[in-house]
């Protein structure tokens, strides 16, 4: 099996197995007990904190240790909303556990401005500086998309904000971001920003978000008031320690450099075999088209003309090429919301599927992806035709 949908979910490390035993089975004590044992995996709680504030690059600030990214997204921005003349801003290119709580957002009655995206897939930083004022209370913009990979300018995304509202909340959605992208929150004007443990080959069910000033965030629920009583419920000790393992077995500025190779291997050898890039279509020919938007070296675009991409992604499925149709929320419907906002057109969406890579495949693993995906579309297109 080739696995080429890593924006979904990645593979665990088996590092981590070790990990959970170790905070499941041995000291799976609750860090909020009082006795020694339990201190002690309270401290460890706060050194993994430590830790990924590091990682982050952020000067200070805490970490909360949540379920997922979308109760991230959810305590984000719920947790800033305040009642008054305010108004919130977002991306139009946001995953639904932004978006859709924008839209909540919206039919409770505040203001809310989506800004476009550009066609390189960026927000569109002129309509974003032409909204914001001093009545913005939030603005919520990804860091990396999940459907284009297209990388959004966190530092001149600050620069806006700091000149245009300055009392602003900045939250950034990392899901596509944290453990790929080398930056540090400290050049930024970031004040929250969420990462999802499963989407670097840690395990499901453990994320964080980084708050950094924590007075200035509301909880969603009651509870027994752990994690400063912004986040109740017994801490995943083991979630933590394991996602804390795969930070420190990931090296994300030389896994850019590496899956910028993949991706290049992965490229070559469909352009090798027949497809073009975007841009170079030839009117009345039928080929895969490259739609790489230039951002992220993990994700990109194919496109299938002549054939949906559903077929494509379930012909690929048939002989263990496994590849996205875009965010697995969105997957189940029809379209596709962000690839329409930068322009493309509906026959074009209904044949791209997402690929995804991941620093540890071989180039023999990505070549041999890029042969087979060539050559069951030559196979569906004859038989279509
Ligand atoms: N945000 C982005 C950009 C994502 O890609 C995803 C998952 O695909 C999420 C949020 C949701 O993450 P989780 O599965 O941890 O809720």
């Amino acid at each position: 099996m080739i696995y080429l949908d890593n924006a979904s979910t990645t593979k665990m490390f088996d590092e981590c197995v070790e990990v959970h035993k170790e905070f499941s089975c041995t000291r799976f004590f609750n860090p909020s007990a009082l006795s020694g044992e339990s201190l002690q995996v309270s401290k460890l709680i706060a050194d993994a904190e430590k830790f990924i504030l590091e990682r982050l690059g952020a000067s200070e600030g805490n970490i909360l240790f949540t379920g997922c990214a979308t109760e991230n997204n959810n305590l984000a921005i719920s947790g800033s909303v305040r009642s008054g003349n305010w108004e919130y801003v977002f991306s139009a290119g946001e995953h639904p556990s932004v978006f859709n709580v924008a839209r909540k957002l919206e039919l409770q009655g505040f203001m809310v401005h989506y800004v476009p995206l550009a066609k390189n897939g960026q927000v569109d930083l002129e309509c974003l500086a032409s909204v914001l004022n001093d009545r913005t209370r939030l603005i919520s913009i990804m860091h990396v998309s999940n459907e284009t990979g297209a990388i959004n300018d966190l530092k001149a995304i600050s620069a806006l904000k700091n000149a245009k509202c300055p009392r602003a909340v900045l939250h950034v959605d990392g899901v596509q971001g944290f453990m790929k992208i080398p930056f540090a929150l400290r050049d930024t004007a970031v004040d929250l920003y969420s990462f999802s443990g499963h989407k670097f080959h840690s395990p499901k069910g453990i994320a964080g978000l980084y708050v950094k000033n924590k007075g200035a965030l509301k909880s969603l629920f009651e509870g027994g008031g752990q994690q400063f009583g912004l986040r109740s419920g017994t801490e995943n000790v083991s979630g933590i320690m394991q996602m804390c393992k795969a930070i420190s077995l990931i090296d994300e500025k030389a896994n850019f450099a590496r899956t910028q190779a993949i991706k290049k291997i992965f490229n070559d050898t469909l352009l090798h075999a027949g497809a073009r890039k975007f841009g170079d279509a030839v009117p009345g020919e039928k080929h895969i088209l490259i739609n790489d938007f230039g951002g992220s070296p993990y994700i990109e675009n194919l496109l299938f003309q002549g054939v949906k991409g559903e077929t494509m992604l379930h012909a690929l499925d048939a002989v263990g090429v496994i590849v996205g149709l875009g965010s697995a929320c969105s997957a189940k419907k029809a379209g596709n919301r962000v690839l329409e906002e930068i322009g493309m057109d509906k026959d074009d969406i209904i044949s791209s599927v997402r690929i995804s890579f991941n620093a540890y495949m071989t180039d023999e693993e990505v070549h041999a992806a890029a042969e087979i995906i060539s050559k069951v579309y030559e196979d569906i297109l004859q038989r279509v035709s």
